[in-house]
């Protein structure tokens, strides 16, 4: 059985854009990112959920390419602030925030807190999309952790310096590129998605 032939993520995060590229390996003969389509484009996630939000972005890259398209939404649910910044982690300190703006607002908002009440988790929902068929499969993965009270480590990205992995006693940006993608809940939510492609391929890519 052949494989997707080509495949769109719909991201412009360069971060998401290696690790799905990563995750997805061998599932598709090319893989290109929007920049690499030529594309350009930055929907408005509003939706009420990653779901939505993931299918947002995967029709808004539908519009400019005919056939597979990925893409995923994400965040960081904090059990000390009722699960934020959730859906909003990537304008958490607004519109235009870098990562750096959205650590230093995490900190701040969780300042005085013990390590003991500062759990939380990573969500990602990956779906995997076609232009005239639309929405296919989906695919959920979650990783969890402490907030530490500083960043630590240079790798990876958004709050990857401030997220530690208790049986590592490491960050997932102290983590290599590739022990990240052994725990993290984008790579989790990829494989769902992959196990759940390899058993439709036959109906999906019959010609
Ligand atoms: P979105 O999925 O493009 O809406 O972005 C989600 C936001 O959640 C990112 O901008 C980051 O702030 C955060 N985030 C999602 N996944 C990760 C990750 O793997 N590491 C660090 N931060 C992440």
């Amino acid at each position: 059985m052949n494989n997707i032939p080509e495949l769109l993520v719909a991201s412009n995060n360069i971060g998401k854009i290696r690790e799905i590229k990563y995750a997805m390996n061998g599932v598709t003969e090319k893989i290109v990112s929007l920049k690499e389509a030529g594309i350009h484009l930055s929907p408005q996630e509003n939706g009420q959920s990653y779901l939505e939000n993931a299918l947002i972005k995967a029709k808004a890259a539908a519009k400019y390419w005919k056939g597979w398209v990925l893409s995923d939404d994400s965040g960081l649910e904090v059990d000390a602030l009722n699960g934020a910044p959730g859906l909003h982690s990537s304008r958490f300190a607004g519109i235009n925030a870098t990562d750096a703006d959205n650590n230093r607002k995490l900190l701040s908002n969780l300042s005085g807190i013990p390590e003991n009440k500062r759990t939380a988790h990573f969500r990602c929902i990956a779906i995997l999309y076609h232009s005239q068929v639309g929405y296919l499969l989906k695919g959920e993965g979650t990783c969890e952790g402490i907030i530490t009270s500083s960043p630590r480590g240079k790798n990876g990205f958004g709050f990857d310096p401030l997220f530690l992995l208790p049986s590592l006693r490491r960050t997932l940006a102290e983590l290599t590129f590739e022990e990240k993608m052994k725990v993290s809940h984008r790579a989790r939510a990829i494989a769902t998605l992959r196990k759940k492609f390899e058993t439709m391929k036959p109906l999906y890519l019959a010609s």
